[in-house]
């Protein structure tokens, strides 16, 4: 059997065993339900079980299906790419932005968000410095933080990747542990405002071992919605 209850026990069980095998606090780690294509009555499926962290890559998708959800219990994290047109939307509908990955992007966050708490995002960083992929290169991340931590109206809360993609989640490892470091190298910095809890990395295949690796949030999706 392979519901999305049973997939999801599996996911959490999995999750206890890596943070046994690094010696870390299961509570420590946050299951983010990747719900992107999938349809309200799929989704409720989840939520029935208790889950309530869910993400979404885009702002247009999330628009039209979050109000149909009308759950404000649910919490909402934007994890694809966001255009500058629908940050106030996108301010809106989510919790947290994974995505900021521009000075542009966090100055239009600043600017929009007419909330008195500041907005909690992470930064893509590209660890594997693909072309295709969205993110800022490791070395621009720290001048990228500096600046950030400048504005009002947004707080870096940690950084987020996608790693390159490989069949053997063990090869996930290297980027996991380039992306551990330069939260740690962030945080050393101590720049105003900043607090480098996040890591939000590990997906479906390798999320075991972006658990091993420090993760805090995991983004997954097709382990919880597809048969196991
Ligand atoms: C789709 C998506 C995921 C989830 O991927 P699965 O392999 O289905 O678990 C995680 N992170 C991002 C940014 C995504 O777009």
């Amino acid at each position: 059997m392979s519901t999305p209850s049973a997939n999801l026990d599996q996911i959490r069980a999995r999750i206890a065993a890596a943070c046994e095998r690094a010696g870390r606090d299961p509570a420590d780690v946050h299951l983010l339900v990747v719900s992107k294509t999938r349809t309200p009555d799929e989704i409720r499926a989840v939520t029935a079980c208790g889950q309530t962290l869910l993400a979404e890559n885009r702002v247009q998708e999330a628009r039209d299906k979050i109000p149909l959800l009308n759950d404000p219990a649910l919490a909402w994290h934007l994890i694809g790419p966001l255009q500058r047109n629908k940050v106030k939307t996108a301010l809106e509908l989510f919790r947290m932005i994974h995505t900021v990955d521009s000075l542009e992007l966090a100055e239009e966050i600043s600017k929009r968000n007419d909330r008195p708490q500041p907005f909690p995002v992470l930064m893509q960083i590209n660890v594997g410095r693909e072309p295709q992929k969205s993110g800022v290169l490791p070395e621009e991340a720290i001048p990228l933080a500096q600046a950030i931590a400048r504005l009002p109206g947004l707080a870096l809360q940690g950084v987020m990747t996608i790693p390159p993609f490989s069949p053997r989640a063990e090869e996930s490892r290297i980027w996991f542990r380039a992306l551990a470091d330069l939260r740690e190298r962030i945080a050393r910095e101590a720049f105003p405002g900043v607090q480098m809890r996040e890591l939000s990395m590990g997906m479906s295949h390798d999320y075991e071992i972006a658990v091993e690796e420090g993760a805090t949030l995991v983004r997954i999706g097709s382990a919880v919605f597809e048969p196991s």
